[in-house]
């Protein structure tokens, strides 16, 4: 993906996540993006860094932290006057935290478990706004797409099936997006895994199942084809869905 305008330094990011694997994952995939990445596991040590290592491009802050917690963080961060943007991330179902991070300035806030396509996308749009770059898409991603009755469009995050609106969860809808850029193309179990989630940790296989199941619930099964020994391949259904 090309980077970000005519910017000569990577931007630079702190994650401030106490988790081993999510941090490394992060730190994994935001040097994709590219950019420069250190990572705090304190909350006190993270602010530190976040006060005295900037200027940052972005800070990701876990809400759950040792030391300090992220909403402190924040807080304190933007009572000081620092408008540099904050990604929260946050645990299922913690709309309270979601609601109090937004309230004390936080710019977005991801659900765990997120995917990392869906990483990459907030992270983007973030850096677009600050940059005051809205309209077209920097990457190479189409905004929309549809194939036979479904619908999709990447912006909004939006999926029709006839003129019905689909309710997915952020995962279903980057898998099925993955699927419907390539039609016809068969992906392997392990292919979808670094695609969508980010990962090829071993028997993470059943994850993959799981939610191609819901997706066939959601969509109907037609577009969604077992291939066996290989794994899933999209096709547009024939005849009416
Ligand atoms: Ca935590």
């Amino acid at each position: 993906m090309p980077s970000a305008g005519a910017r000569s330094s990577p931007r630079r990011v702190l994650v401030i996540e106490d988790e081993p694997d999510m941090a490394n994952l992060l730190s994994l995939h935001l040097t994709e993006l590219p950019a420069e990445v250190q990572a705090q596991v304190d909350g006190l040590a993270g602010l530190r860094a976040a006060q005295q290592h900037g200027p940052w491009d972005l800070i990701v802050l876990d809400l759950r932290l040792p030391g300090l917690g992220g909403i402190d963080i924040c807080r304190t961060l933007r009572q000081a006057g620092d408008r540099v943007p904050i990604l929260m991330l946050t645990a299922r179902g913690a709309e309270l935290d979601r609601v109090l991070g937004l309230e004390l300035g936080a710019d977005d806030y991801m659900t765990k478990p997120f995917s990392v396509l869906e990483l990459g996308a907030r992270v983007r749009a973030l850096w677009r706004r600050v940059d005051g770059r809205a309209g077209p898409q920097p990457d190479d991603e189409p905004a929309a797409l549809s194939c036979g009755t479904l619908r999709m469009n990447r912006v909004q995050r939006r999926v029709w099936l006839r003129e019905t609106e689909v309710s997915l969860t952020g995962l279903e809808f980057d898998l099925l997006w993955c699927f419907a850029r390539e039609p016809g193309r068969a992906f392997s179990r392990g292919e979808l895994l670094d695609r969508v989630w980010g990962t090829q940790h071993d028997g993470y296989e059943h994850t993959v199942n799981t939610h191609i199941n819901r997706l066939r619930n959601k969509v109907g099964a037609g577009f969604i084809h077992t291939v066996w020994g290989r794994g899933y391949r999209f096709e547009q259904p024939d005849g009416p869905t």
